[in-house]
């Protein structure tokens, strides 16, 4: 009676793991080798399960074990390589699974002991788990995690490659009719107990700091556009003025705002709006360099830092931006439907802080919107403006900033 008890509590850990992988994956929104973790843990605790339920003679009872053992073991191992970028042989695994199959139906037909079952069956779980390791050990990432799930990998493949053996060597044969009532049957519900739970308390780990950093990056990103957030933009580009001043390299600012925006939400509506904040968004994405720093700043409002950029290069991106949203359709909205947007461009100057920078940046980007929209006003050439040039901009938005190509 007490070992029918036990019996459950393997399949029942098995089960408990594979939820909480389950839960991590879906509630996280993480990536689906988690959802591998969940279905492998699933398909042990059926394995589990059938072996305690069914009879040990039942040659079914190998091969359904085994195919459950073994798709568990091929998931989890697939899923342990993808993690890390690494893919997994599945035809050798698979091909792994059908030779001990095989081996085993002969195994069954010519003799009536456990033992050599046990050993084919164990064997072909170690090479399996030995292939897992191989191809984990050709990924570049060794950070902890990465090596604790090596190490317990290693000693997964290594127990079923030995201990089958020793056991075997202390208890002589065991004939299939006593195999529950022999050592190696309570010594592998332990063992097999203690391994999931060892591996999958690794697993979770890693899967937690994993969500940490999944958090984190989320955190740093809008949303919408996927560009770094107001104060993730900020703290970058405090931290490149000083680097630009130490190393002499210029450092510009530019502020975009779409033109007559509440006027495109009360007319085509929120989500239509947002579809074309989505793509002026890519629109900057596409046109900085990697070391620029892209932030959505406020609803309809970016910035760029133009890293080792001087005004008059800076001026003429926010120019080529200027020119490319203003020539862009915006089908969402409609047929033939264009906006357009206002820049503000400064460049840092000696000593500089962020706030200032900004501030100068901003201002100049009033000064576009103040003199007409659908333009570039430079800080640094204040001067040099003199008048407000006349583009053609109304308050009303279908005669302003948002133009109805006629044809
Ligand atoms: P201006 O040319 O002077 O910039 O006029 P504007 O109408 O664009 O004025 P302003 O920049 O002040 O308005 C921003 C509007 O953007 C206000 C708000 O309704 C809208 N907005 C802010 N965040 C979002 C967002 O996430 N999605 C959408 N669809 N609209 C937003
Ligand atoms: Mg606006
Ligand atoms: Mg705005």
């Amino acid at each position: 009676m007490q070992a029918q008890i036990l019996g459950f509590i393997t399949p029942l850990i098995a089960v408990v793991i594979g939820i909480t992988f389950a839960i991590m994956w879906r509630v996280g929104g993480m990536r689906r080798h988690v959802l591998g973790y969940a279905i492998a843990y699933a398909s042990f605790a059926i394995g589990f399960l059938i072996t305690h339920l069914l009879p040990a003679s039942s040659l079914f009872l190998f091969h359904a074990t085994q195919f459950f053992y073994s798709f568990g073991a091929i998931v989890l191992l697939a899923s342990v390589c993808e993690r890390v970028g690494q893919k997994l042989h599945i035809k050798s695994m698979i091909a792994v699974y059908l030779i001990s199959a095989a081996v085993l139906t002969l195994a069954v037909s010519i003799s009536d002991e456990a033992d050599p079952r046990l050993l084919i069956v164990n064997i072909g779980y170690g090479v399996m788990f030995a292939m897992g390791v191989t191809t984990l050990l050709n990924a570049r990432r060794r950070e902890a995690l990465d090596i604790a799930l090596i190490i317990v990998l290693t000693i997964q493949a290594a127990d079923f490659l030995i201990r089958p053996t020793l056991t075997l060597m202390f208890e002589r044969s065991i004939d299939v009719a006593v195999y529950r009532d022999s050592i190696y049957y309570s010594l592998i519900g332990l063992v097999l107990a203690v391994k999931s739970i060892s591996t999958a308390m690794v697993l979770i780990g890693a899967t937690i700091a994993e969500w940490a950093d999944l958090l984190r990056e989320r955190g740093n990103r809008d949303d919408l556009t996927g560009l770094s957030s107001r104060g993730v933009f900020e703290i970058e580009t405090r931290a490149m003025l000083p680097r630009a001043h130490a190393e002499g390299a210029s450092l510009s600012l530019i502020v975009a705002d779409i033109d007559l925006f509440k006027q495109v939400n009360d007319i085509w509506g929120h989500q239509a709006g947002d579809a074309a904040i989505v793509s002026f968004a890519n629109l900057i994405a596409s046109r900085v360099r990697g070391h620029d720093v892209t932030g959505r700043i406020g609803g309809e409002e970016f910035c760029i830092a133009v890293w080792n950029c001087d005004n008059r290069a800076a001026e003429n991106l926010a120019e080529r931006i200027r020119m490319a949203f203003g020539s862009q359709e915006h089908t969402a909205l409609g047929e033939g439907i264009r906006l357009t947007a206002s820049f503000g461009v400064a460049t840092a100057r000696e000593g500089e802080g962020y706030a200032q920078l900004f501030a100068r940046a901003d201002e100049a980007l009033y000064r576009a919107k103040a003199s007409g929209r659908n333009r570039v006003e430079n800080a640094e050439r204040q001067m040099a403006c003199g008048e407000p040039e006349q583009h053609g901009h109304a308050d009303d938005v279908r005669e302003g900033a948002v133009h109805v190509a006629a044809g």
